[in-house]
């Protein structure tokens, strides 16, 4: 029988992984807070949408959630309308949304109560890993549910993995962010530096790219940096909130993160020139 299963927010990330799950076959219904982004899904896919997250989990066998902040995802999952109001036992809520990993173990908690499944998964990949179905999902939990939902994760995944017990999806991410943050800072301040000492910095990079300096955000950010080019890719709004998370998390485990703290200040810099928006990338207009 076809699997059932929900897709909570039709953003930027969660509208292609959707996709991706009807592609793969699986009977799937639709809730976004914006009706009309909804209806545009279900006229592409020809799916199925509801009109609150509970009426969406309703007989769902997963059913799969990708907001934006803790607050919207307890909103979606726990409110008066949420998911949880529909849910049966033995179905899996996996939460793809960055989000503290305290929120991870609360709701894990609550699902436990009522037999149900919970998988922290942020994922690791931005728009164009969505739309690819190339995604890395790095997740929390049981590894009863893991198993069952991973081949489903895997509609729009190239690599999954369980990592721990509840909330270590959300650690794994923190991990990813902060490096991130130091690998993007490091990129800006060696395009500054070439800039100030008269470098051709694409030549440059094309030379260091080669060598132990090459990274993601080399590759696929150097020439859009060098162009000033910033409206695409992972919004600088998105990246202060996952670096607060990790910062937060910080404080609880007694680790020591200087560098995350200076670039999260640099972000916020990056901000007051308007650039809530720009791709996290936009650190080297700082130096301007
Ligand atoms: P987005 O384009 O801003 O979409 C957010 C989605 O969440 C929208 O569907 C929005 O509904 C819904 N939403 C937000 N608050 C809600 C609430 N209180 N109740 C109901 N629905 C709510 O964001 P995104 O880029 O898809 O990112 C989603 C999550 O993935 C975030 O946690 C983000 O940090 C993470 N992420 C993003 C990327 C990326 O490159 N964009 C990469 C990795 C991880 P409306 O349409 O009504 O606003």
């Amino acid at each position: 029988m076809t699997q059932k299963v929900a897709f909570i927010g039709l953003g930027v990330m969660g509208y292609p992984m959707a996709g991706h799950l009807h592609q793969q076959g699986y009977d799937v219904c639709v809730f976004n807070r914006t009706t009309s982004k909804a209806q545009q899904w279900c006229e592409q896919y020809a799916g199925r949408m509801a009109v609150t997250p509970a009426e969406a989990a309703l007989n769902a066998d997963i059913v799969f959630v990708c907001v934006g902040n803790d607050d919207d995802v307890r909103d979606v999952v726990l409110g008066e309308q949420g998911a949880l109001q529909a849910m049966s036992a033995e179905s899996i809520l996996v939460d793809h949304s960055t989000v503290s990993a305290d929120v991870a173990r609360e709701l894990y908690a609550i699902c436990k109560k009522q037999q149900i499944g919970f998988l922290d998964a942020p994922v690791s990949g931005g728009q164009a890993g969505a739309e690819n179905g190339q995604l890395t999902v790095m997740v929390g939990g049981d590894s009863a549910d893991f198993v069952r939902a991973e081949p489903v994760i895997n509609s729009f995944a190239r690599c999954c993995k369980l990592l721990g017990g509840s909330g270590s999806g959300q650690l794994a991410k923190m991990m990813n962010q902060i490096c991130i943050a130091g690998v993007v800072q490091g990129l800006a301040e060696a395009l500054h530096f070439g800039q100030s000492a008269g470098m051709d910095c694409a030549a440059v990079i094309e030379v260091i790219s080669q060598g132990a300096a090459q990274s993601w955000q080399m590759q696929n950010r150097y020439q859009t940096m060098l162009n000033g080019e910033y409206e695409h890719g992972f919004a600088v709004d998105w990246m202060r909130k996952d670096l607060n998370i990790a910062l937060q998390e910080a404080r609880n485990n007694g680790s020591s993160l200087p560098l995350t703290a200076l670039v999260d200040q640099f972000y916020a810099e990056v901000q007051k020139l308007g650039g809530n928006r720009w791709d996290t990338s936009s650190l080297l207009t700082r130096f301007k």
